[in-house]
């Protein structure tokens, strides 16, 4: 990992006009991405971490839309303003430069077309030199341990889940892009095979010396392979840090929620805890701490004044008034083995 920034997002907002108002997905979100790290993104569903991960390719759905700006830095060349491509800029810089792989391989896939198809197609669209292209493409399967004859003749169907996911990891890099976005990319597989693909992206990051962004609700496995931790809470990242730092010195209350409700393996059921209260709104607009609702420690400045991201120690921020406090005053209780007790 170095120290130069790959994805710069300042003031990002994404929102949709619903028939309820304004719905306000992702608040005036500032984050860098820096150049071989991996930076995972956690936080419960509907915080506004997809959004977020959508905003990097300007892939919002209609109707909704993405404003701020989003500038991406190539290793080689110029500053990219992903947020002001033409449609056919666009459309070459998702893949090339900045490739996305969701959960649920099966709906990426066209289920007509077999595996060596969607290789080629995506080599043709742009304008890539096929056979040296599906040289590469038999490379990268190899790497992810796969048969590249076999999964190359394979309709998607005909793969188990696991392999499909790896098949679809593969045709991500087959442009060599130098960013991949990974969005709860193994919630639809078993545990076995969500620990055998963290190990395999471990060894591809390292291989194509690529920037990885990972989007998943689920901490642990997070901690499993993230050099640093973004926690969105409320459409806005509430800490960032690097994984030990947050994970040992959290000065979030909601982090430490987080970390609290976390269960593993060896959780009784009757210990599982959730987070007291209820999810933000998208369409409501809460004074001062987003948090406050849901907080143990709010008072009066916490509901009145919005804490913004500040230093908490070196290279961590939390936006919390009583940061300093907050690790006397909220303990992690069933802090989950496998993650802090390594
Ligand atoms: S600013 Fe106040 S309400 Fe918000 S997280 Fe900190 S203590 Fe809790």
């Amino acid at each position: 990992m170095t120290d130069d920034v790959a994805i710069e997002i300042r003031d990002l907002e994404v929102t949709f006009d619903v028939e309820r108002g304004e719905s306000n997905v992702v608040r005036n979100v500032d984050l860098d991405v820096y150049r071989e790290e991996t930076l995972g993104i956690v936080g419960e569903s509907g915080s506004g971490k997809s959004m977020v991960a959508l905003s990097l390719l300007d892939a919002i759905p209609e109707p909704g839309g993405a404003s701020g700006e989003v500038i991406y830095h190539p290793e080689n060349g110029d500053p990219v303003s992903v947020l002001d491509l033409d449609p056919e800029a666009l459309r070459r810089f998702r893949w090339e430069q900045i490739a996305m792989v969701f959960q649920g391989a099966m709906t990426s896939f066209n289920p007509v077309m077999s595996i060596r198809e969607h290789f080629r197609e995506t080599l043709q669209d742009h304008g890539y030199d096929v056979p040296a292209g599906m040289e590469r493409g038999t490379g990268i399967l190899e790497q992810l341990y796969l048969d590249p004859d076999r999964v190359f003749e394979s309709y998607p169907h005909e793969l188990s889940g696991g392999m499909r996911q790896r098949a679809l990891i593969a045709l991500s890099l087959i442009l060599e892009p130098e960013v991949l976005i990974l969005d709860e990319p193994t919630a639809a597989l078993d545990l076995l095979m969500q620990r055998s693909i963290i190990n395999l992206l471990r060894e591809i990051q390292a291989t194509f010396e690529l920037t990885l962004v990972f989007i998943t609700h689920d901490l642990p496995l997070l901690t499993k392979i993230a050099d640093r931790m973004a926690v969105m809470y409320a459409f806005d990242f509430v800490e960032i840090a690097g994984t030990q730092e947050l994970l040992h010195h959290s000065g979030h209350p909601y982090t430490r929620a987080l970390l609290s409700t976390t269960p593993d393996l060896t959780t009784p059921p009757e210990e599982i805890q959730t987070i007291e209260g209820t999810k933000p709104d998208p369409v409501e607009y809460i004074s001062g701490c987003s948090y406050h609702p849901r907080c143990p420690m709010a008072d009066e400045q916490c509901r009145a004044t919005e804490p913004g991201l500040m230093d908490v120690r070196a290279n961590h921020e939390a936006s919390c008034h009583y940061h300093a406090d907050v690790p006397d005053e909220i303990t992690i209780r069933n802090r989950p083995r496998g993650v802090i007790d390594e």
